[in-house]
């Protein structure tokens, strides 16, 4: 087995795609989940007023739950709303409510509206520091699927964006929009952000078009498509149902051990 080295420093990605269903929530779930497992310390931001990302590793958000949209509108700080997940070790989640949904209003109208998840992860990283934490390794921030000012800051606060892509019919639809939305994005506000890895998901190795699909996505990102693929599985669509990542709901299933591969792949390839 390849040894696992931590990054030199944190890495942060968007989890990003503007269709909705394509496995963004799932996977920012099960690679937050499988990281943690092979020992980096990792932390998940939930920015869709959903809050599915936040049911799926356990943690609570019901309406009066402190949260990210505290952070973003109230000026709390991350360590007053973070919540370690509780069947991971290493693993913590800053969750979203309802109330995000009028966050996208409320943001227009203040101070550094772009910048505000960007300034808040930098304190919280500092005072990880101060409190003589460990390094935060790996940080996912699960994108609602509009590009509004939400997905905005999530852009801001990262380097990396990671692009699931289903394997079906009309899989690039929209990736167009994205990947200029993105350019954007890198030429008014964060001139380091990278579309630096695309996971395909959904898998059916039996299709034709599965296998159309991998090829056309590879032609556009011959680098960033990694070579583990999720597969459908039955056991990764469960687990939410249980508020669980597959990682801890059956980590022998396929799907748990097609994230585990990803996961491992996406450190060895660095940022
Ligand atoms: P998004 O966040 O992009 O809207 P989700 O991650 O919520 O998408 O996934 C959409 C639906 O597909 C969910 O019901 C989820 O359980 C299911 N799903 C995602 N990935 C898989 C998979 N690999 N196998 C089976 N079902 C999946
Ligand atoms: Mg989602």
């Amino acid at each position: 087995e390849l040894s696992l080295e931590r990054p030199s420093q944190t890495r942060v990605f968007t989890v990003s795609n503007q269709k909705g269903g394509v496995g963004k929530t799932t996977s920012t779930v099960n690679l937050a989940a499988a990281l943690a497992d092979h020992g980096f310390n990792v932390l998940v931001i939930d920015i869709d007023p959903q809050g599915n990302a936040s049911t799926g590793l356990g943690v609570p958000h019901s309406a009066d739950t402190d949260s990210i949209y505290d952070v973003l509108i109230d000026d709390l700080t991350m360590a007053e709303v973070v919540a370690d997940c509780p069947d991971i070790e290493r693993l913590s989640v800053v969750p979203a409510t309802i109330h995000l949904a009028g966050a996208e209003i409320e943001l227009v109208s203040l101070v550094a509206r772009e910048q505000r998840l960007q300034r808040a992860l930098d304190e919280y990283v500092r005072y990880r520091e101060e409190q003589g934490l460990e390094r935060l390794d790996y940080v996912f921030i699960d994108c609602p699927p509009s590009l509004g000012l939400l997905t905005v800051n999530a852009f801001v606060a990262a380097k990396e964006v990671l692009i699931p892509i289903q394997c079906e019919y009309y899989a690039l639809e929209g990736l167009s929009q994205l990947l200029s939305n993105i350019n954007m994005i890198q030429k008014h506000l964060n001139p380091v952000l990278e579309v630096s890895t695309i996971l395909l998901t959904m898998y059916d190795a039996r299709t034709n078009l599965a296998a159309q699909v991998v090829d056309e996505v590879k032609e556009h990102f011959p680098n960033e498509v990694l070579d583990s693929k999720i597969p459908r599985s039955v056991r990764i669509a469960e687990a939410p149902s249980y508020q669980q990542s597959v990682i801890s709901y059956d980590r022998a299933s396929t799907g748990a051990l097609a994230y585990l591969e990803a996961a491992a792949e996406i450190v060895q390839r660095g940022s």
